[in-house]
């Protein structure tokens, strides 16, 4: 399956790498580069002319051409994208600490920042664009052909820091009028997300399958590190909305192979050989719930399910004893967590 499709007049480019965007970028090229298939020039109204930006030599696009993003599919665009933010599955990306650079942050703050700005855009989010061919020094590979904007435009703003590498796909449709002038218009998908919740739902499994291998207590030693109980009996955590998976491992060992919920068996071993459970979080992290070993329970597959589709006042409470419950058990083996009360 191709990555790109052209067709006719649109153009079609799936999973946006992650050099073209600076949210992700590790090495090489440049934040809103994008590589376009060879044969895509004619749809790109080439004059065929050599022409240098920057010192490189660039193909010039028609001027006659114009290129533009549709502010509804953005807008909508962004808010999809927004979930993502919450759920932090783009916390696989590195995030910037400067306060300057906002924006730049893949955190809720960043999305609001680039939200609003865009949002704030009454007039057209039209830029200027050139292609440019780099030559590998081996000429027996094929030159690549990249699009990029000429200046510092909205364009390198919202490809560079609104598009999700991997899972944005971007469909360009071209719409020529009588005089031969071509339009260009940029629409984002995220498409996508289900993939990028998979890939960070494969890496948790996968840590958290080590961490299956180890001792209950060791695994209570890591755990009590990150939680501190204090004398109001309050829990404070240093991360939130990532999925811990030395938590999730914990709970798992902790329920013995038996639902949190009903108290039966796992329904089946996973390949490893351990009881098929679940991690739920009872105040959902979300809504500011914690990931720790407090507020997270290992459930049956139905139970689970029961829990997200009809979770009722009287659940919750079950749920709650049961981390009462633990908490007791945790208190008795190990004794207080908290190192002030200690020393
Ligand atoms: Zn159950
Ligand atoms: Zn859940």
């Amino acid at each position: 399956m191709s990555k790109n499709v052209l067709d006719g007049n649109s153009l079609y480019l799936r999973s946006i790498p992650a050099y073209a965007s600076n949210i992700a970028k590790t090495r090489g090229g440049l934040g809103g580069e994008i590589t376009v298939p060879p044969n895509s020039l004619e749809f790109w109204n080439c004059t065929g002319n050599q022409i240098e930006v920057d010192g490189k030599s660039c193909i010039e696009l028609s001027i006659d051409n114009k290129y533009t993003f549709d502010k509804k599919n953005l807008m909508e665009y962004m808010e999809m994208v927004h979930q993502e933010y919450i759920s932090n599955v783009l916390q696989v990306y590195e995030t910037y600490d400067r306060k300057s650079d906002s924006w730049k942050n893949v955190n809720s703050v960043g999305w609001e920042v680039r939200y609003q700005r865009i949002k704030k855009r009454t007039f057209k989010l039209d830029f200027d664009m050139y292609m440019k061919v780099t030559q590998d020094t081996d000429t027996s590979k094929a030159p690549r052909y990249y699009i990029s904007s000429k200046g510092d435009d909205e364009y390198n703003f919202i490809i560079a820091y609104c598009l999700i590498p991997n899972f944005t796909n971007i469909r360009i449709e071209k719409k020529k009028a009588r005089d031969g002038k071509c339009t260009f218009t940029f629409y984002l998908e995220a498409v996508g997300l289900d993939n990028a919740k998979a890939v960070v739902d494969m890496a948790h499994t996968k840590a958290e399958s080590k961490n299956l291998e180890k001792s209950i207590d060791e695994l209570y030693d890591s755990v009590s590190k990150k939680v501190k109980r204090g004398s109001s009996g309050k829990v404070t955590t240093t991360k939130i909305y990532d999925r811990d998976p030395v938590v999730s491992a914990y709970v798992k060992k902790r329920a013995e192979g038996k639902c949190d919920l009903c108290g039966k068996d796992a329904p089946f071993m996973d390949a490893k050989g351990n009881p098929y459970l679940e991690e739920h979080h009872v105040e959902r992290l979300a809504d500011g719930g914690d990931d720790t070993i407090d507020n997270a329970v290992a459930l049956c597959p139905n139970c689970h399910r029961q829990v997200h589709i009809v979770g009722t006042d009287e659940i919750k409470t079950a749920l709650i004893n049961r981390l009462m419950a633990y908490a007791e058990i945790e208190l008795k083996l190990h004794g207080s967590t908290d190192s002030d009360i200690e020393s």
